[in-house]
C-alpha cells in the first residue's frame, strides 16, 4: 500500500469508525491533552538543538480553534532569533563539519529513525496537531501522521541514491557532476497541515544534506516543535534543523531577506509568495520554491460514474474543511446530469457531521484563521453558507449553484468549505474555461471514456491531474504548480531538484604515448 492508502481512507473512515471501529478509537479519544498537560513540548525556539527564549522574551498564544481559547504561550521569535538560528545552520554546513562529513547512508538512517519516533509518538502528535488546528482527531491520526512518516521514509532512502552523471565532453577529458547541497535553507510552512508540510520540506532537505531554519505559521506551532525533540534525540548534529515559532512580517521576512541564506522553500498564499520572490530579488538572489494557492477544476462528464463522482467531488472541496492548496473547488458538471448531481451533492454536504474535532463522529470542524466567506453575486445558495456553532471557528458545509466564470467566488481562493458548481455543455469549452485562472495546481476529470479523459488531461494547464479520484497524493509522486500556483516540485525525485547545486567536476586525462 502506497500512500495513496492513507489519504483514501479518510474517505472510508467515518462510516468505518460509526460502525466498526468506535470503541477502539473512544479508548485512543479518551488521551485528551488538557492545556495543563503541555509538559511533554517544549514551548520554546529550537535553534542548535537547544530550547532557547527568544531574545526579545516574547511569546505568544497559540488558539484551539474548535473553542477559540488559548492552549498556552509560545516563543516569538523575530530577527534577532532568525540571525542566531542562521549562523547555527551555517556552522552545521561548514565544511569538515559532522554534517557535512557524514555517509549519505548515515544521513538516510537519522530521517528513518525520525520516521520511526514520530510513528511511535503517533497517537500524542494526532491529538496535538489536532487540539491545535482543529482537523478531526480521526485525520491526524490516520492520515497526516502516517503520511509524514511515509514521506520520511521515502526521502531516507533517496539519502545514498542521488547520483551524479559522467558525461562524455569532446577531448582528454574525464567529466562528471555531483549533487550537492545547496546550504542554509529557509523553509516557511502554513497552518493547514502543519506536520505534513513540515515533512514535505525536511524530507529532501535533510537527504540531500542541507540545513534548515524552518519558521512554522503561528497559528499551529506545536506539532512541529515536538518533532523539534525528536530530531535532537534521533541523534542529529546541533544546527542542522533549527525551528522557529513566530510571524510572518518579522521571523519569516527576516528569512527570506538574510544574505546568508541560500535558499527558501514556501508553502502559503499566491500573496506572500509574491514578497518572497521580492525579497529573494533584493537580497542575495537566494534560490527560491515556492507552493501556493489554487482554484482547481473538477470536471464531470456525463458519462461518469454517478456515486462515485458525487463523492469524490464532495471530498475534493470539503476534505481538510476546504483548506487545501488544491481543493476541487470549482466543480465543473456537463448540464445534462447538472440536476442530479446538484441534488446528490447537496443531500451529501447535508449530511456531513459537524462538530467537536475529538468526536470520532467528526467529518467537519473548521479551524484557523482561513478566509470564511463565499460572496454571492448572483449564486445560488444550495446549502449551509451559515456559522456552524456558537463557539469556535466552524462555518457549515456550503454549496452554491449556478456559479459563472466571472463571479468572485469562481475566481478566487475561499480556503474553507464552499463549493462552487457550474455547468458546462462540450469537452473543448469545459477545458478552455477551466484554464482561464490565474492558478494551476490540481485539477480533476470524471468520465469512464478514456479519449476523453486523455484530451481534457492533456489540455488543463495544472500540475496535478487526477482522473476518476482527488486527493491521491504519495510521497513517490511531485507535486507543485503552474503559473501563479508556484515554482517548482515537492515530493518524489523532481522534490531533490529543489534542494541540489549541480557542480560539473572536469579532469585532464592525458593520453598514453602523447
Ligand atoms: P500565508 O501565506 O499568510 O502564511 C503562510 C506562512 O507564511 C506562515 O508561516 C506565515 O507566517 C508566513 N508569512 C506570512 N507573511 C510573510 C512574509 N511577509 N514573509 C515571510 N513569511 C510570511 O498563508 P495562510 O493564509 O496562512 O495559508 C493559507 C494559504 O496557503 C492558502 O492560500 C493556500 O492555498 C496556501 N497553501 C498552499 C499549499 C501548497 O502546497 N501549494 C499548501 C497549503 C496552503
Ligand atoms: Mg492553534
Amino acid at each position: 500500500m502506497g500512500c495513496n492508502w492513507t489519504i483514501q481512507c479518510l474517505y472510508w473512515l467515518p462510516s468505518y469508525f460509526l460502525s466498526v471501529g468506535s470503541k477502539s478509537c473512544d479508548n485512543i479519544c479518551n488521551l485528551n491533552i488538557e492545556p495543563n498537560q503541555m509538559s511533554s513540548v517544549s514551548l520554546q525556539l529550537f535553534i542548535n538543538n537547544e530550547w532557547q527564549d527568544a531574545v526579545s522574551k516574547r511569546s505568544f498564544p497559540t488558539i484551539n480553534p474548535a473553542t477559540g481559547e488559548v492552549i498556552c504561550q509560545v516563543a516569538e521569535a523575530d530577527k534577532a532569533d532568525v540571525d542566531k538560528a542562521v549562523k547555527a545552520a551555517r556552522e552545521a554546513f561548514r565544511f569538515g563539519s559532522p554534517w557535512r562529513r557524514m555517509d549519505a547512508s548515515d544521513r538516510g538512517l537519522l530521517l528513518s529513525r525520525l520516521a520511526d519516533a514520530i510513528e511511535r509518538d503517533t497517537a500524542y502528535l494526532a491529538e496535538l496537531e489536532t487540539l491545535d488546528n482543529g482537523k478531526p482527531y480521526a485525520v491526524s491520526y490516520s492520515v497526516d501522521v502516517p503520511m509524514v512518516v511515509k514521506c520520511l521514509r521515502y526521502y531516507a532512502g533517496w539519502a545514498d541514491k542521488w547520483e551524479g552523471k559522467t558525461i562524455p565532453i569532446d577531448g582528454d577529458f574525464f567529466c562528471y557532476t555531483r549533487h550537492e547541497p545547496i546550504g542554509v535553507c529557509g523553509q516557511i510552512i502554513p497552518w493547514n497541515f502543519p506536520l505534513l508540510m513540515q515533512a514535505w520540506k525536511l524530507g529532501p532537505a535533510l537527504a540531500t544534506g542541507n540545513t534548515v531554519v524552518m519558521k512554522v505559521a503561528e497559528q499551529t506551532p506545536l506539532t512541529a516543535l515536538y518533532v523539534a525533540s525528536l530530531i535532537k534525540e534521533v541523534g542529529f548534529p546541533p544546527g542542522v534543523v533549527n525551528i522557529l515559532p513566530g510571524m510572518g512580517p518579522s521571523a519569516g521576512s527576516a528569512i527570506t531577506s538574510h544574505m546568508d541564506v541560500d535558499k527558501v522553500a514556501f508553502t502559503g498564499s499566491t500573496e506572500v509568495g509574491h514578497l518572497i520572490q521580492q525579497a529573494s530579488g533584493s537580497s542575495n538572489l537566494k534560490k527560491v520554491t515556492l507552493e501556493l494557492g489554487g482554484k482547481s477544476p473538477n470536471i464531470i462528464m456525463s458519462d461518469a460514474n454517478m456515486a462515485e463522482a458525487v463523492e469524490q467531488s464532495h471530498f475534493a472541496l470539503f476534505f481538510n474543511q476546504g483548506q487545501c492548496c488544491c481543493a476541487g473547488s470549482r466543480t465543473y458538471v456537463q448540464d445534462t446530469i447538472y440536476d442530479e448531481f446538484m441534488e446528490r451533492s447537496v443531500e451529501r454536504a447535508k449530511s456531513r457531521v459537524v462538530g467537536d474535532p475529538f468526536n470520532m463522529k467528526t467529518e467537519h470542524p473548521l479551524t484557523s484563521t482561513g478566509k470564511r466567506s463565499g460572496k454571492r453575486e448572483g449564486a445560488k445558495l444550495m446549502c449551509g453558507g451559515g456559522v456552524a456553532a456558537d463557539r469556535g471557528y466552524f462555518i457549515q458545509p456550503t454549496i452554491f449553484g449556478d456559479v459563472q466564470d466571472g463571479m468572485t467566488i469562481a475566481r478566487e481562493e475561499i480556503f474553507g468549505p464552499v463549493m462552487q458548481i457550474l455547468k458546462f455543455k462540450t469537452l473543448e469549452e469545459v477545458v478552455e474555461r477551466a484554464n482561464d485562472t490565474k492558478y494551476g495546481l490540481a485539477a480533476a476529470v470524471f468520465t469512464k471514456d478514456i479519449d476523453k479523459a486523455h484530451y481534457i488531461s492533456s489540455g488543463l494547464r495544472a500540475g496535478t491531474v487526477w482522473i476518476n479520484c482527488y486527493d491521491v497524493f504519495g510521497a513517490q509522486a511531485p507535486f507543485g504548480g503552474y503559473k501563479y500556483s508556484g515554482n517548482g516540485r515537492e515530493l518524489g525525485e523532481y522534490g531533490l531538484d529543489n534542494y541540489t547545486e549541480v557542480k560539473t567536476v572536469t579532469i585532464k586525462v592525458p593520453q598514453k604515448n602523447s
